[in-house]
């Protein structure tokens, strides 16, 4: 163990220990060698060459294309009292010569830019910098083979050939196998070694939701965040048109909402981001072009509104929920309009056949039938053993059957039509339906009309989506969209091979969402204080004029509501509490710790403290009932525990002695367990449960 480094991790970043992977990525820079970084979002990979920059003696240039971001992450630095400061085109000529300043004077430990700026100093005042390490950030862009592929990039080689004697470290949270060695390749690392922490957020649940129409797709979303009133969350929809719609639906209903695209212009773009980041706005609807500027911990939800692209834009987007580690929840929708919609561009965009497999793998996962994260984790290759119990096929588990007759049935059906329609007409064939193109084709004159009637239109469809997935039929996106039978189908269809298909799943919301919200609130957080605490970093981030995260995240927060930390000691040891933290802002948080504490001594009137005032008063139990708006039974209840804990109450008006004699017999027979129920049957549910209840509390008392 390295005690510098972790010194450094405790004292700067207030964090007792490493993650996996950190330490050992920190100790090879600063032993000066290179490495590949590919962890997921929120895994922590700053860390990774910040540390080593504290401990250089020179400065640690970051290279990320991230404008927006660069300088949010500076701000958190500088929080921590950290030396840094960035270079792009996003400040002035004056502000440039200022840090060019501070760069040669050494005042400087880490110093972001983005890759054209980079490129265009490298070889002026660049060349006077003593450069220890050079990070580069989002080094998938460097790779044709990425999804997001950035010119600049390609010129970052020459300027590490330039360096040959200073680590580099390129990062990254994606990058298959072949981008990988790309990647290594074009930026000119040297025997690096590849450092890959594991992918599996397990925080966060994976819940896909197919062929759902889109007034109904519209009411789910609104239900699940209804439940969710105070909570931050990202829904990505396909196109602008869209964000714009989702939007002003939700506002209509009374959320706080904003809509963010690349058809907004930049301070619009700006304001909205920035409101979402200090909690302004509870939910944005976007496009894919908004998150990558962003840091925010407490996103709770996700939400695709169509289907991504492939799964490394998927994996990348969900991970935007729950950064803080806390449970957090994401819903996808698609349908096989998204996937046309979407082969059809891959056919007139670069990398066209590149693009449609990774457009399929998305497909099959959306399809699939197995634990999804699984699936997930075995593309960017990582193999989990067992099912993670945290995805819509774990907590529902599909049921398979014999499906043989019903292929047949559709594959007779895509025959006799000659393979020359799609998925909805052999649906409605199928059905027997009376629509205008059965009629125009004159399909009702085939022996397949109607034969598969007892089907819904959704199960039908999720069945030849599976008689797809497994090589049934090939829906073929050239021809609109025509079905075709493969070799296997016809095997199928003549009887020689038998098929088994799964029962459509239905989503049941309800259950999961009970479990997830009864797991995100800890059971020792103080709510009120976590609210004032919330309140008191607002006002401090309006008067700094920086996120509220940056300050403290909402992990740190709850972490200070639930431990109460008064003295410097006790704040420090919260995780995300560092010196300079606690210099800063550790006596206004502490102080209204304090208030707290000092006003919450006991004062509050329990539930049955009120009924026994009422009856105190006079009021007979009927009628307390009918005053707090309760059941007979609970205030029955409330009396027998007054009763229990000897306040002056007479129980005994409330049963006659037979009836406890009646209780008690079979109280006895029960082996004296506390529970109503069974006793209730026992004695043929004639003496209800206050009775009982009653009884108990008084055979007990009086022994
Ligand atoms: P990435 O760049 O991989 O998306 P970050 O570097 O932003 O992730 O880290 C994500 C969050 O995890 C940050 O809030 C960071 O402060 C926190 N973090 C990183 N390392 C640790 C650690 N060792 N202990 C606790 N929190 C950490
Ligand atoms: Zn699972």
């Amino acid at each position: 163990m390295n005690r510098e480094t972790h010194t450094l991790l405790k004292n700067v970043f207030g964090y007792d220990n490493f993650r996996p992977l950190q330490e050992e990525i920190i100790n090879r820079t600063i032993d000066g060698k290179d490495s590949f970084v590919l962890m997921p979002t929120g895994g922590g990979k700053s860390i990774c060459f910040q540390i080593p920059a504290l401990v250089f003696d020179g400065i640690t240039l970051v290279v990320s294309p991230l404008i927006s971001l660069m300088k949010d992450q500076v701000q958190a630095l500088k929080a921590n009292g950290i030396k840094a400061d960035f270079f792009n085109s996003s400040i002035s000529p004056q502000e440039e010569n200022e840090v060019i300043t501070k760069a040669i004077n050494g005042e400087l430990q880490l110093l972001y830019l983005s890759p054209e700026k980079l490129i265009s100093v490298s070889n002026t005042w660049l060349k006077q910098l003593n450069i220890k390490l050079v990070a580069i950030d989002e080094a998938h862009c460097v790779s044709m083979w990425g999804h997001d592929f950035r010119p600049e990039y390609t010129q970052l080689k020459v300027f590490r050939n330039s360096l040959p004697n200073v680590p580099f470290m390129a990062l990254t949270a994606t990058a298959d196998k072949s981008a990988r060695k790309d990647i290594e390749e074009q930026l000119g690392l040297k025997n690096s070694k590849l450092f890959i922490s594991s992918f599996d957020r397990k925080n966060l649940s994976i819940d896909v939701r197919g062929q759902v129409q889109k007034k109904q797709k519209l009411q789910e979303i609104i239900n699940f965040i209804n439940r969710r009133k105070n909570e931050s969350g990202i829904i990505y929809c396909l196109s602008r048109k869209n964000t714009e719609e989702v939007a002003n639906y939700l506002k209509e209903n009374g959320h706080s909402v904003a809509f963010y695209h690349a058809g907004m212009n930049h301070e619009e773009r700006e304001n909205t981001q920035s409101d979402f980041i200090n909690d302004d706005t509870k939910i944005i609807v976007a496009t894919i072009a908004f998150g990558m500027g962003i840091d925010k911990s407490n996103v709770r939800y996700v939400i695709h509104y169509n289907l991504p692209k492939n799964l490394e834009g998927y994996y990348q987007e969900i991970g935007r929920a729950g950064r803080d580690g806390l449970p957090s929840e994401t819903i996808l929708y698609y349908n096989m309009r998204d996937f046309v919609l979407y082969s059809q561009f891959a056919d007139n965009g670069a990398n066209s056949n590149m693009q449609k497999e990774k457009l399929h793998r998305m497909l099959q996962f959306t399809e699939a039938k197995s634990c999804r994260r699984k699936i997930l984790l075995s593309y960017f290759g990582e193999h989990l053993t067992e099912n993670c119990g945290n995805c819509d096929v774990c907590e529902n588990p599909p049921k398979d059957f014999e499906g043989t007759i019903l292929c047949q049935k559709a594959l007779s059906g895509i025959a006799r039509m000659k393979e020359k329609d799609g998925i909805t007409m052999l649906i409605n064939m199928l059905r027997g339906s009376n629509n205008a193109d059965i009629h125009s084709k004159q399909y009702f004159n085939l022996k397949t009309y109607g034969i598969g009637k007892d089907v819904s239109f959704f199960d039908w469809r999720d069945y030849i989506i599976q008689m797809a997935n497994q090589g049934l039929i090939e829906i073929m996106y050239s021809e609109n969209s025509a079905l075709k039978i493969s070799p296997i189908g016809w095997q199928v269809l003549k009887g020689e091979k038998t098929i088994r298909l799964t029962t459509p799943l239905k989503a049941k919301d309800k259950k999961k969402t009970q479990k997830a919200i009864k797991s995100t609130i800890s059971s020792n957080t103080n709510t009120d204080l976590f609210t004032a605490l919330k309140q008191l970093r607002y006002t401090i981030s309006k008067e700094e004029k920086m996120p509220a995260y940056i300050i403290f995240n909402d992990k740190t927060l709850k972490l200070m509501a639930s431990e109460l930390p008064t003295t410097e000691n006790e704040f420090l040891a919260i995780s995300g509490v560092g010196m300079n933290k606690m210099e800063k802002y550790g006596d206004e948080f502490m102080n209204v710790i304090r208030k707290f504490k000092n006003s919450a001594k006991p004062k509050k009137i329990t539930t049955t403290q009120k009924t026994f005032d009422f009856y105190k008063e006079g009021l007979n139990p009927a009628e307390i009932a009918e005053k707090r708006d309760l059941s007979i039974t609970t205030i029955f209840s409330h009396l027998s525990q007054l009763y229990s804990e000897g306040k002056n109450i007479d129980l005994e008006q409330y049963v006659t002695k037979e009836t406890i004699d009646k209780v008690r017999v079979a109280f006895n027979e029960f082996d004296r367990k506390l529970e109503l129920k069974p006793i209730y049957e026992k004695l043929n549910e004639e003496v209800t449960y206050s009775e009982i209840r009653i009884s108990i509390t008084l055979i007990l008392k009086n022994e």
